[in-house]
Order: C-alpha cells, then sequence, then structure tokens
C-alpha cells in the first residue's frame, strides 16, 4: 500500500529513466512522451548539457543564503533582464510562490507610493495560479478552493472574454489585473494579441498593473521567449517557473523598474529560492534558449504540428472539435472523452496531458524533432480511427 497521500489521481505507468522525447517505463516501455513535466521538461528528458551543467556545480556549490551574493543567480537576471521587459528579478522554486510573488509586488507597489488601499487583483474565473492558498482564491475555481476556506480576500473576477464584465469588475481598490497570456490547465485558451493589447491600454489608462502569469506558456514555448511578445506589449510583473528550469524547481517574479522599487530588503525572500545549484541550471537552460534559431525552429514545427492536427480534426470531424495553441503549447478539444481518448494514446504509447473543457493537451519538449512529430501524428490519427470504428 501506498503511503503516499491520495491527492493525486495517478495513471497506473512508473518510469525509470527518459531521454529526450522519450520516457521508459519501469515495465521497459518506451512512450513519447508529450506531457514533459507539463512543460517542465523544455529541453527534453536528462538534456546532456544541463547534465553537465548540474555535475559541474554540484561539484562546486550547492546552495547559499541570499544573505549574501549569488554570482551565478545575479547572471541569470541580467540575462532575464537583458532579454525582456524586466529590469529586476526574484528568484523562487516554483511556480506558485512565483504568482504570489507577483501578487505581493503589486500591492507593495501601490502601499509604496501612498495608495494601500488599491491592493485587490483581477483575475479570470477558472483559471490557474498555482495551489497556494492565495493562488486558488486568485483562481476562482471552485473545485480548487472547495474545503480550503475561509477564502482569502482581495480577488475579483471575471469571465474569459468578457471584456465588458472585466471593465466592469475594475475598481479604485483595484491594483492589477492577472491572467494567463496562454490559460494552460484550463483547456489551451490563448489571448488574442488585439486583446493583449487592449489589456495593456485599459491598465494604463486605469493606472493598474498588467500581471501576466507565463509560469506555463512562458520561456519560449509560445514561439517568442514570452507569449506575450507575439503581441508587441510589455506587462509589469511576469511570474515564470516551469520551464526555466528545465526540470529543475525555479520559479522568479520578472518586474519592470516602478514596481521593484517597492521591493526594499526584507520585503520578502526565500530560504531556497535562487541557490548557486538552481542557477547554474537555469543560466545553461537559457544558453540553448538563447541560441540562434532555436524559437524560429519552435515557430516552424508548431506550424507543421499545428496544421497537421487540422488535417486530422477535418478527417475525423466527430471527435475532434477544435485545435488550440501557440507554438508547442497544444490543445485538442474533443466530443469524445478526454480521459478515453487520453487512456488510448496511453496505450499507443504517447503520452499527453487533460486540460479543461474536454481538451488534451499536448506539450513536447522545444527542441523536439520532425519524426518525433510525425510519429505522435501517426498514433494520434490511429486513435482517431479506432474511435471513429467504435
Ligand atoms: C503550473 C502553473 C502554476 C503553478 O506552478 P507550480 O510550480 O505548480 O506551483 C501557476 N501558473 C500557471 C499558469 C501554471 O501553469
Amino acid at each position: 500500500m501506498s503511503a503516499l497521500a491520495k491527492n493525486y489521481n495517478r495513471r497506473k505507468i512508473a518510469f525509470k529513466k527518459g531521454k529526450g522525447s522519450f520516457v521508459y517505463s519501469t515495465k521497459g516501455i518506451k512512450y513519447l512522451d508529450f506531457v514533459q513535466g507539463i512543460a517542465v521538461n523544455s529541453l527534453g528528458h536528462s538534456n546532456p548539457y544541463l547534465a553537465k551543467a548540474i555535475n559541474k556545480q554540484s561539484k562546486k556549490l550547492w546552495h547559499v543564503s541570499n544573505a549574501f551574493i549569488i554570482p551565478e543567480g545575479e547572471r541569470l537576471a541580467k540575462r532575464l533582464a537583458q532579454k525582456t521587459f524586466a529590469d529586476y528579478v526574484i528568484f523562487q522554486n516554483s511556480g506558485a510562490e512565483a504568482t504570489e510573488a507577483a501578487i505581493k509586488a503589486a500591492r507593495r507597489y501601490f502601499y509604496s507610493i501612498g495608495k494601500p488601499k488599491k491592493n485587490r487583483i483581477l483575475c479570470i474565473s477558472n483559471s490557474f495560479h498555482g495551489r497556494t492558498l492565495a493562488a486558488i482564491f486568485a483562481s476562482g475555481s471552485k473545485k480548487m478552493t472547495e474545503g480550503f476556506g475561509p477564502k482569502v480576500p482581495g480577488f475579483d473576477h471575471f469571465k474569459f472574454g468578457d471584456h465588458e464584465g472585466m471593465e466592469k469588475a475594475i475598481t479604485k481598490n483595484t491594483a492589477a489585473i492577472m491572467v494567463e497570456t496562454a490559460m494552460g490547465e484550463s483547456g489551451i485558451k490563448v489571448i488574442p494579441n488585439w486583446c493583449l493589447q487592449g489589456l495593456r491600454k485599459l491598465c494604463n489608462k486605469k493606472k493598474i498593473l498588467l500581471i501576466l502569469d507565463e509560469v506555463q506558456c512562458g520561456i519560449g514555448r509560445s514561439g517568442k521567449f514570452f507569449a506575450f511578445e507575439h503581441a508587441k506589449i510589455k506587462p509589469d510583473i511576469v511570474p515564470i517557473a516551469k520551464g526555466i528550469g528545465g526540470g529543475f524547481p525555479i520559479g522568479a517574479v520578472l518586474m519592470n523598474k516602478k514596481v521593484a522599487s517597492a521591493m526594499t530588503p526584507g520585503s520578502h525572500g526565500s530560504t531556497f529560492g535562487g541557490n548557486p545549484l538552481a542557477m547554474a541550471v537555469g543560466n545553461a537552460v537559457l544558453d540553448q534558449i538563447f541560441k540562434k534559431d532555436f524559437l524560429r525552429n519552435v515557430q516552424k514545427t508548431s506550424t507543421y504540428f499545428i496544421s497537421e492536427l487540422n488535417n486530422i480534426k477535418d478527417e475525423y470531424p466527430n471527435i475532434i472539435k477544435e485545435v488550440r495553441g501557440i507554438g508547442l503549447l497544444i490543445g485538442l478539444q474533443l466530443y469524445t472523452d478526454q480521459n478515453k481518448f487520453i487512456n488510448k494514446l496511453d496505450k499507443n504509447k504517447l503520452l499527453t496531458m487533460r486540460a479543461g473543457e474536454n481538451v488534451v493537451r499536448i506539450l513536447p519538449p522545444l527542441n523536439v524533432k520532425r519524426q518525433e512529430i510525425d510519429l505522435a501524428i501517426n498514433i494520434i490519427r490511429k486513435v482517431c480511427d479506432q474511435l471513429s470504428n467504435e
């Protein structure tokens, strides 16, 4: 009997090793892994370059307190700042911590300019920002908050796509709007560029902050370093995690100068966040993602994959309702039950992940090979064929 609590609905597969896009089960079965730890292993399993970086750092220095200067973290922060809208970075260990730090930074900013009552955060209902107390109440999801009251105050909600509702929900106490640039858990719903541009304008007009949660869609997943770059806008605060560690737990909140000025010494901290081992891995991930043509390849692979998936959709219009996504954050919205579909994909040795709205989420590593995409396409077509003959 397992001594692990039953808070996860685990599939009955365990793995012993992984290499690139593939994982091998304890039973010796080789799977094409298009979950990749939910968009975490951005460079695939056991990436040799990352393995070398972590191995090298592990022999030098693992952890020191943030009471001291950490050169590896200085370097990673500077590289993130140089490549993005951000001026300053605080490192964390996970996505939820990063989104909480984003909320703290927004509130602290208004506090620092003498407007402490501007502290409410406006979010999309049924979004996802992590599983800590504040993050679940930020999500506005009944399922995630059930039994975890009392409700953490300070969050307001509007429905995805309801522009009027959003504007109406902004009050004099609103500090920020926080949304995922592309919603992952809730069903791969990408906020269109014109909406992001409108959101930026609205936040400027109302003098509130724009927080874009890029924990899942950031770090190259969308085909640009950040998904909001497609809309050519600049947010004020961006939490990141998942892909930046390539499988090692790293989170961070990126901020512009204005916001970061409120995060004075002692205002926020983390014991583990930004330790030398994590920072060495983060720098190694950036070495790969910042390579010339890396992101262009993500875009090319995405265009090919999405067009092939649309072909399958056209062949099986009673099974696939819609192909959604951006870059290599892809979803198939189904008419058929998602669990049944995922189960059949598992049996055909392609691992995928469920998301909201009956969507099957497909998350290859960013350096996936064309023939691995072709393999996935064949399996997905085969499963559609099986289901259409049932
Ligand atoms: C995964 C995720 C989080 C939470 O990250 P954890 O590391 O699980 O805490 C937050 N926001 C978004 C958009 C995510 O996809």
